[in-house]
């Protein structure tokens, strides 16, 4: 599709959705570092939806930095929950605000991916036709599917309002599909919203260790470091000749919470970087 064509989509489906954006957010959910860190220490409120205007004003004008979670409901094999996406990408940023500054807006579980008809009229979508799903089939719990000119218009709805409320600066990390489409329009939206965005573009995405396989060893380490309570890996099969359905990468029950810390520290290094380069901290 031209770019002409796509802008005109952007601006007819723009017009529809008028005022719709905010049904389009799931609510945020609290991690397991909730109101208080090990030791006792009190944890920064840093998620948006909890913020009283004081405390957002106060962090706003101390780090004019949002974070954007850029979630699905997705099949992530038998043993991570269906909303891993945001909130792995949810629990790096929440990190990012506590050691950087900054606000964490609710995550998005609506997201683009690949997807094809079948002989029988069904869509499949992302995983549900990779190497690993065999047969290819609709994975179950997977619902978060939107086409590409819908996940734009939503990620630019968020924008409007995030340049609205006084943020200069925006990173948005999360789903690989969404995590593409977020880095190619940088530069383009960097100009429309008069924002400076930042994701994992080419110069950073070979080091970048959070969300780099589908539910596989990074983020099954990432989800075990973040929300232990949700993983239970004694649902993969027990014989490593059997590969996990739908999961793609390294083999996820070499996952630790020690080596998903330890992902989660080279990405969060990697942001710092980035904000420092652009004259943020
Ligand atoms: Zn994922």
């Amino acid at each position: 599709m031209s770019n002409f064509d796509d802008r005109s989509r952007r601006d007819f489906l723009a017009a529809s959705l008028a005022g719709a954006s905010a049904g389009l957010f799931a609510s945020s959910q609290s991690t397991a570092k909730g109101a208080s860190e090990p030791g006792g220490k009190a944890a920064a409120k840093v998620r948006y939806a909890e913020l009283l205007p004081s405390e957002f004003r106060t962090r706003l004008a101390e780090r004019p930095i949002a974070y954007l979670p850029l979630g699905t409901l997705e099949w992530h094999g038998e043993h991570l929950p269906l909303g891993s996406d945001a909130l792995q990408a949810e629990g790096l940023m929440v990190e990012c605000a506590r050691q950087f500054g900054g606000i964490v807006m609710p995550p998005i579980h609506l997201g683009p991916d690949r997807a094809k008809l079948t002989d029988d009229g069904k869509m499949l979508v992302g995983m549900d036709y990779a190497d690993s799903t065999t047969p290819p089939r609709q994975l179950d719990g997977s619902c978060y599917w939107v086409p590409m000119g819908l996940h734009l218009l939503m990620v630019d709805a968020v924008l409007t309002q995030l340049k609205r409320a006084g943020f200069r600066a925006v990173f948005a990390d999360g789903h690989g599909p969404s995590r593409w489409s977020w880095v190619d329009n940088i530069p383009e939206r960097e100009a429309r919203f008069g924002l400076r965005l930042f994701g994992v573009t080419k110069e950073i995405s070979q080091q970048w260790k959070s969300q780099v396989d589908h539910a596989a060893r990074n983020e099954t380490s990432l989800m075990m470091h973040l929300r232990p309570e949700l993983v239970d890996l004694s649902q993969l099969p027990q014989a490593r000749s059997a590969w996990p359905q739908g999961v793609g990468g390294e083999d996820p029950r070499d996952a630790s919470a020690a080596y998903g810390q330890e992902c989660l520290q080279k990405s969060l290094e990697l942001v710092r970087q980035m904000f420092v380069k652009a004259g943020l901290l």
